[in-house]
């Protein structure tokens, strides 16, 4: 069947794009590829120029989602630029502060616990209500958290936490559009990947290879599966699927009794 997932001719805004590994560019690329417009919006103007040649020729727009208002501004210019109607939106936006190296759980200071919040989290529900008047009746709005939030990595620290609040916003802004919209909200929960967001997670290179190990085809993900999903959930192929977490991990969370890592996990110290 062609164009099975009715993307072309749609308008969506995608949030996160940092080079050609983001989980954002890939979305973006996917979108463009259906024939759908592609609206960016990067986090700052020295991105924006790292970014020239990649988006050339190219919507982009600028937004710290940490800068108070910077979210409503974007929706105001993005109004004034004539983009009245947009069909779905990606947030693929993340920050942690590993400045400071591994620390235990414990340790995690407020300030940082709170900037990453507002900055991982929060932003999607502030980008939802900036957006809300613009958004289609059926518009999709998808958001990137992680596989499992139950495992508990000592390196990924209190993003985890977070993440769990990012997906729990996420069933929280399906139910409260749903008075009076059809506007979805879901997640692709994403397995490791090799993005810059991840090669700033202390000691994530081997956390990566060990992932790999556990996956049921030993192979890791590699990003445009991860946007494929995202594609699906912003289609209206998806319509039925709402407030949930649609898992892209290539079975590593099922895979706690693997073979290969209980063998050598229990070789002999020699
Ligand atoms: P990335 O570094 O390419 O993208 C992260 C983006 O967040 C960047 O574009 C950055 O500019 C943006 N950002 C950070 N602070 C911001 C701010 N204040 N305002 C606006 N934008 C800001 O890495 P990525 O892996 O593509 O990350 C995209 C999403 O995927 C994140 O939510 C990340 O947690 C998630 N994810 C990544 C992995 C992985 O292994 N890389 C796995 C699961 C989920």
């Amino acid at each position: 069947m062609s164009d099975f997932l009715q993307l072309s001719g749609r308008t969506f805004l995608v949030f996160g794009v940092a080079n050609r590994k983001s989980v954002a560019w890939f979305v973006a690329q996917s979108l463009e590829s259906q024939g759908a417009r592609v609206l960016y919006s990067v986090r700052s103007a020295a991105r924006k120029q790292s970014l020239e040649a990649l988006l050339a020729g190219k919507p982009v727009f600028l937004c710290d989602v940490e800068e108070p208002g910077a979210v409503e501004r974007l929706a105001a210019e993005l109004l004034a630029a004539g983009h009245r109607e947009l069909h779905g939106i990606v947030h693929a936006i993340a920050f942690a502060n590993y400045r400071e190296g591994f620390k235990p759980f414990h340790e995690t200071k407020r300030a940082d616990f709170l900037q990453a919040t507002g900055i991982t989290a929060f932003s999607l529900v502030e980008i939802a209500r900036a957006f809300k008047p613009q958004l289609t009746t059926d518009a999709s709005v998808v958001t990137i958290g992680i596989s499992s939030l139950q495992v508990t990595p000592d390196n990924y620290g209190y993003l985890g936490p977070i993440k769990a609040a990012l997906e729990s916003c996420v069933r929280f802004l399906a139910k409260s559009f749903s008075a009076d919209t059809a506007v979805r909200f879901n997640a692709v929960g994403a397995g490791p990947l090799k993005t810059s967001a991840s090669a700033g997670i202390p000691g994530y290179l081997e956390s990566y290879l060990y992932a790999e190990k556990l996956t049921f085809r030993k192979r890791n993900l590699a990003t445009q599966e991860v946007a494929n999903a995202v594609l699906f959930l912003l289609s209206p192929r998806s319509s039925g699927v709402n407030g949930t977490t649609l898992v892209v991990d290539a079975g590593l969370g099922a895979n706690y009794f693997d073979q290969e890592i209980i063998r050598l996990a229990m070789r002999p110290a020699t």
